[in-house]
């Protein structure tokens, strides 16, 4: 067999050992070499059970070298024998190999993670756990190994560990994030987040669990914390809530108690004016008369006050609202000269709005507001001006887009406010002067009004005054520029190139008319005095450029208009020019009386610009003999419409809240030769028409408590079939419907804010037709 073996091995690249009896028997050139021996002599004979153990050859130099074995065992001359024959790794236990390196790197890698992680096999012992989880439990790894992972969660959680890693183990469980409270080996508690995945084997089952746990004690801590200092917060905001609204609430019922207030004292005073409005009616003496129109008087007086203080109690209370419209501010602004005219006339004050042609005049905003605003300013500049001037300018910038912010200012002549004094005027109930035995009436809220409303729009208010000189008080206010304005269309005018001789003492006024005449293409030439007029139309005419137009003051020192008038037309060479006599309203009765004769035109102070515009085209085109365009020549709405329904008996009641739109309304019926009364809202009007059997009532639609049309319908059903009072609809509601609104709650017509002097002239003139029309009927 020697032989033999030795024939069949010894070439064999295959390292082969036969051994008997546990002695090496024989070993080829690879054995040796694989064994590490030089020569057979140091194996042969020797035990060969040290040399190979399980999977490997320990070689004589003591290192070992993992090899296969296959060995089998024959029977020999020398009795039995085992052959083995070794191989080098194959290529599985190489994968095998490095499968086990990677996993062995891989879990390096976990057992120095931050991240506490282990693994538990499918029975649920802990067979890997790193180091991070030692330490987050202080556990040392022995102490884990080989304990059920449920061991060492809390002690009141075992029973729910176990089950559930049976659960995810069997695949019931699917969830792989969840919290659990664990326990340290110290006592303490832990709350920790799982994060658990199956670890699969080749063919997909389950045989055990990876586990990281993150500690989540402090987050939930903080978590906590956060929690409760939020709900601390919330019922702090809550106590703040509380506490604001019960400010809030005692504001709101302060500004209430003022609104009810005044509601309150308005009713029966309302009931006082009304009924002395019909004592008037009857037959009185003259000394009866005068005490009863005195209660009245007294009772408007009264009545103008608390609006006041209803107007900034609804201001305080953030009731009001600024109503948006398309409007004029020219217009608005002649509106309100016109309304406060015949104060600054009875204190002989040259009042004049400056208007600068390049400043555009159709804008969308509060228009309501900017009147009462302004209307406040020039009531205050003509009661703190003894004598002079009340002039307003109006700047406007224009931004981006239709972006504009009109500058209003109101500069008088009169008594001015102190430096000290100049920084709380516009702070409620202040005057300059607020003793009780003050000069100058008032309640101190108009400023104050004023600034909040200006405020409202987004503008600005302020003033700037020297004591003894006089004050400027302005306001801004942005607004959108109109690009659509409706224009209403006026007389067309042939007036450019034709000259005009402007008499004026007032340096101001002959400023105003220049820019006016200068803006229609017309040429001027101004004089301060009546002395050289008549030598200045001499002097035009011979140097073969006559004047047209000779536009005259009527009060001037020295020489006053009237007589100057007369001069010119009694004097051939001069008298074709068309004399234009300006007035204050006082005079212009006596004014009216001269024309024709020795005047062509009059016209009342302050000059609306449209006014001037239309009389002096017309006279032109009456004197040139051309067709006059539109309607024959008059002295403008006021002389037009002068009183025109006196005696007519007609007793208006007007509802509106807005106290300056009363004022508007109140002058307009006054001029159109009415007195009316005034409710401050609906529920107010009809507890008036209850009282005093009116012709016709004016509604504003919008009004607290109860709207125009509530009191509408409240009033027709009142009427039932016996009465029918004129109602007629005035509102700033420009949408369409707005009229079939009013009509369908019983009212009879409808007139739309701003409203104008004709259209409620006309308005009456309806109302004048259906009475008679309702008395013709059987
Ligand atoms: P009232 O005029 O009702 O007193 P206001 O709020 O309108 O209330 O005005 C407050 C005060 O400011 C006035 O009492 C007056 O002292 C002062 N004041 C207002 N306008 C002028 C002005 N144009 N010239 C001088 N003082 C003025």
């Amino acid at each position: 067999m020697q032989l033999s073996c030795a024939a069949l091995f010894e070439p064999s690249p295959v390292p082969v050992l036969v051994h008997r009896g546990g002695a090496v028997h024989y070993a080829n050139a690879a054995a040796l070499q694989l064994f590490g021996a030089s020569s057979s002599s140091q194996l042969l004979g020797n035990p060969v059970a040290p040399r190979t153990q399980g999977g490997k050859v320990v070689r004589l130099d003591g290192t070992t070298v993992e090899v296969e074995v296959t060995e089998w065992t024959f029977e020999d001359a020398g009795g039995p024998s085992t052959l083995m024959m070794f191989a080098g790794l194959t290529a599985r236990r190489r994968a095998e190999e490095a499968v086990r390196e990677s996993e062995e790197r891989f879990w390096r890698l976990f057992d120095d993670a931050p991240v506490a992680y282990h693994e538990i096999d499918a029975q649920g012992i802990i067979r890997r756990v790193n180091r991070a989880e030692c330490e987050l439990l202080g556990f040392a790894r022995e102490d884990l190994i080989g304990r059920a992972a449920w061991d060492v969660v809390a002690s009141g959680q075992r029973d729910v560990s176990r089950a559930r890693v049976a659960a995810k183990l069997t695949g019931k469980e699917k969830l792989v994030v969840f919290e659990r409270p664990y326990e340290r080996r110290d006592g303490t508690q832990l709350l920790l987040e799982v994060h658990e995945n199956l670890i699969l084997d080749d063919r997909g089952n389950a045989v055990g669990i990876r586990t990281a746990l993150l500690n989540i004690t402090d987050k939930k801590q903080a978590e906590d914390q956060m929690k409760a200092f939020s709900a601390e917060l919330q019922a702090k905001n809550l106590e703040l809530d509380r506490a604001l609204k019960v400010a809030h609430e005692a504001a709101e019922l302060k500004s209430q108690f003022l609104a009810n207030m005044s509601h309150e004292i308005r009713t029966p005073m309302n009931g006082v004016i009304g009924m002395t409005g019909l004592l008037l009616d009857t037959d009185l003496t003259g000394e009866q008369r005068d005490y009863a129109e005195t209660v009245r008087r007294s009772g408007e007086a009264l009545l103008s006050v608390i609006n006041d203080i209803l107007d900034f109690s609804k201001i305080e209370a953030g009731k009001l609202q600024i109503e948006s419209y398309a409007f004029d501010l020219h217009l608005v602004i002649e509106d309100v000269l016109e309304m406060l005219a015949p104060k600054a006339d009875d204190q002989n004050l040259n009042l004049v709005v400056e208007y600068p042609g390049n400043v555009p005049r159709h804008f969308i905003g509060g228009a309501g507001r900017i009147r009462q605003v302004l209307t406040n300013l020039v009531a205050n500049a003509i009661k703190f001006t003894p004598e002079g001037n009340v002039v307003i300018v109006v700047a406007c910038e224009t931004g981006a887009g239709q972006h504009a912010r009109a500058r209003i200012s109101v500069a008088d002549s009169g008594v001015g406010i102190p430096q000290d004094k100049l920084g709380s005027l516009f702070e409620k109930f202040s005057q300059v002067d607020g003793s009780a035995t003050r000069r100058y009436g008032g309640t101190g809220l108009g400023l104050a009004i004023s600034k909040q409303l200006v405020e409202l729009m987004g503008g600005t208010i302020g003033v700037d005054s020297t004591p003894g000189q006089g004050s400027t008080f302005w306001f801004t206010v942005p607004l959108v520029l109109d690009a659509e304005p409706l224009l209403i269309p006026g007389p067309m005018h042939e007036l450019g190139g034709l000259r005009a001789l402007i008499v004026d003492d007032n340096e101001i006024n002959r400023r105003v008319l220049h820019q006016q005449i200068a803006s229609w293409g017309m040429r001027d030439t101004c004089l301060a005095g009546a002395e050289q007029v008549v030598a200045a139309l001499y002097e035009a005419r011979r140097s073969g450029d006559p004047y047209q137009f000779v536009l005259l003051d009527y009060q001037m020192p020295g020489m006053d208009g009237a007589t100057l008038a007369a001069a010119i037309k009694a004097d051939p060479e001069i008298q074709d020019v068309l004399l234009i006599m300006l007035t204050s309203v006082g005079h212009w009765s006596e004014v009216r009386h001269m024309e024709g004769a020795s005047v062509d035109a009059s016209l009342v102070k302050p000059v609306r610009q449209s006014q001037l515009l239309k009389t002096l085209s017309i006279s032109w085109s009456k004197k040139t003999g051309r067709e006059a365009p539109g309607k024959p020549a008059d002295q403008g709405q006021r002389a037009k419409f002068h009183g025109r329904f006196t005696g007519a008996h007609v007793r208006p009641l007007l509802a509106e809240d807005n106290v300056v739109n009363q004022k508007v309304a109140l002058r307009m019926l006054e001029r159109l030769g009415l007195r009316a009364d005034v409710a401050g809202n609906g529920r107010e009007a009809v507890e008036m028409f209850k009282l005093v059997p009116y012709d016709v009532i004016f509604m504003d639609c919008q009004m607290p408590e109860l709207d125009g049309y509530g009191a509408a319908r409240a009033i027709r059903r009142l009427e039932g079939g016996e009465r029918h009072v004129s109602i007629v609809a005035m509102t700033a509601e420009a949408m369409t419907g707005a009229r079939e609104h009013c009509l369908a709650a019983g009212m009879d017509d409808y007139i739309a804010k701003p409203v104008k002097l004709e259209d409620l002239a006309e308005a009456l003139q309806r109302v004048i037709d259906r009475r008679a029309a309702a008395a013709q009927r059987p």
